[in-house]
């Protein structure tokens, strides 16, 4: 029987049966990087679980416009948007063109999910590109009287808009408690609360980035792009908002606020929070100064760090957790995850060199039903990996001559291998894709065949043993040797 997907909510705390405006198709936003610095794995694992979702979302028959933003202006150092711009000090630290420092990054940014074989989304704004929408937006605040202007700065009145609407909606807390704890921060004079933000700020004669607007020479709020490229490319009610947990105090409350402000509906039904990556226990965070950039983690060079680890294994070790699951970095699990990486491609490798029975021992559909039913259940990758290592086992009792599998099973077994391993979680055999590697070793195989013929047995051990020095292990059979790493 189909299980519908269930996906949880923090807007209402709970696991909701997913039912889309305009099924099949499926609007969904997610906040992408701020590309003034590399991303670091923390970033990524937020990337790589919308990427999950974004590919099962595909596989399950929707039709997802899949909007992920670059925010490469407006972003000051504060959640409320105050300090400095982080582009300009950028900037002026490389000596650089701020829109220099945001091709880099985000050239960057790109490299590193590609590395991760994350599918890029449909549509991917720019805060730059979308200045005109952002001040439309803006207008419209102010004539719902929801904004005000303090010379040349357009401040949000959260106050005013939480009199006809509920503010912490998202995150249920308490409005007198948030403002009691507001630290004083600059434009306190200005603003007519501490929960006041910023829509639009006035450029300083230093400002390197900055436009004409309504109200002056001036650069966007943060948090206004997102509302305003989410309605401009998904409309003003779309399916599900996305981002880390860390958004969802400030940027998506914000967010909300000024959708309702301006067009009086709740912008998004389901909003989605991926849980942290951490080191230590510790949040990774630029800030903290403990965020491993991804090139660090496949060489290695990092204090941290034992050895350098594939970007497939790291991969594999994030779709190990739930998303909604903090996931501690450590190098024992990493390496419990190259191993366990391996044995899934090292059975998937053999799957070609099975032969069918007339009988099965295996009934491949039940495995496939529980990772429908796993991911139907808001995305449970790590069931879905339990239920791998079961088909894993499968294959590994065929080749071992301790199983049977029929033809039919074992078209059914490829197809679920597939299905999820390759299609939903985007995994791909690092191996296999070494086509040179592959060759030289299908080489060296034929030479040890050939020494065995020979009696050369010398030289058919010492290849053997060479081989398994370098973590590669031969195993021979009535069909032939095969490979596999150690
Ligand atoms: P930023 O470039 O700082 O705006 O962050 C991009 C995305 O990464 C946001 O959705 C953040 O919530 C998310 N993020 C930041 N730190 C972490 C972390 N340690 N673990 C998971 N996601 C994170
Ligand atoms: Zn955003």
């Amino acid at each position: 029987m189909k299980t519908a997907l269930h996906l949880y909510n923090t807007l209402t705390r709970k696991k909701e049966i997913f039912e889309p405006l305009n099924a099949p198709n499926v609007g969904m936003y997610v906040c992408g990087p701020t590309v003034y610095s590399d991303v670091h794995l923390g970033n990524c694992r937020t990337f790589i679980s919308f990427d999950l979702i974004f590919r099962y979302l595909k596989y399950s028959g929707f039709k997802v416009r899949y909007v992920r933003n670059i925010t490469d202006a407006g972003h000051l150092e504060g959640d409320r948007d105050e300090g400095d711009d982080k582009f300009a000090k950028r900037a002026k630290l490389e000596q650089l063109e701020p829109m220099e420092i945001v091709q880099k990054y985000t050239l960057g940014f790109h490299e590193v999910l590609q590395q991760f074989n994350t599918l890029p989304p449909s549509i991917e704004p720019t805060a730059t590109g979308h200045i005109i929408e952002q001040i439309e937006m803006v207008k419209e605040i102010i004539q719902n009287g929801y904004a005000y202007e303090v010379d040349g700065t357009i401040y949000f009145d959260v106050e005013k808009y939480n009199k006809n609407y509920n503010y912490t909606i998202l995150t249920n807390r308490n409005l007198e408690d948030m403002l009691a704890n507001t630290r004083e921060l600059g434009g306190q004079d200005e603003k007519r609360s501490r929960l006041d933000f910023a829509l639009w700020i006035k450029a300083k004669p230093e400002t390197l980035m900055k436009w004409a607007s309504p109200w002056g020479v001036g650069f966007p709020g943060w948090h206004i792009e997102c509302s305003a490229m989410s309605a401009k490319y998904l409309g003003k009610e779309f399916d599900i908002h996305g981002g880390g947990m860390d958004l969802a105090a400030t940027h998506h409350t914000n967010e909300i606020a000024q959708s309702e402000a301006c067009s009086h509906v709740q912008p998004a039904r389901y909003w989605m929070h991926t849980n942290m990556l951490t080191v230590n226990g510790v949040r990774m965070s630029k800030s903290a100064g403990n965020g491993f950039l991804p090139r660090q983690l496949f060489s290695g060079d990092h204090p941290l760090l034992t050895k350098g680890y594939s970007p497939m294994t790291v991969k594999f070790f994030m779709l190990q957790a739930h998303y909604r699951s903090t996931l501690d970095f450590s190098n024992e699990a990493l390496d419990a995850s190259d191993k366990g990486f391996k044995r899934l491609m090292n059975a998937i490798a053999l799957l070609e060199k099975l032969v069918p029975a007339v009988e099965s021992d295996f009934d491949i559909e039940t495995i496939r039903l529980n990772c429908v039913k796993a991911m139907n259940d808001d995305f449970n990758s790590p069931v879905v990996i339990a239920e791998l290592f079961e088909a894993a086992r499968v294959i590994n009792s065929v080749y071992d001559g301790k199983a049977k599998i029929s033809l039919s099973e074992l078209v059914k077994l490829k197809q679920l291998m597939q299905d999820f391993v390759f299609d939903v979680f985007g995994l791909m055999d690092e191996d296999s894709s070494n086509e040179e590697l592959n060759a030289v070793l299908d080489m060296v195989i034929d030479i040890r065949m050939l020494a065995k013929e020979n009696k050369d047995y010398a030289t058919s051990d010492r290849i053997r043993v060479g081989l398994q020095q370098m973590g590669i292990k031969l195993k021979d059979s009535k069909e032939g040797t095969n490979w596999s790493k150690i």
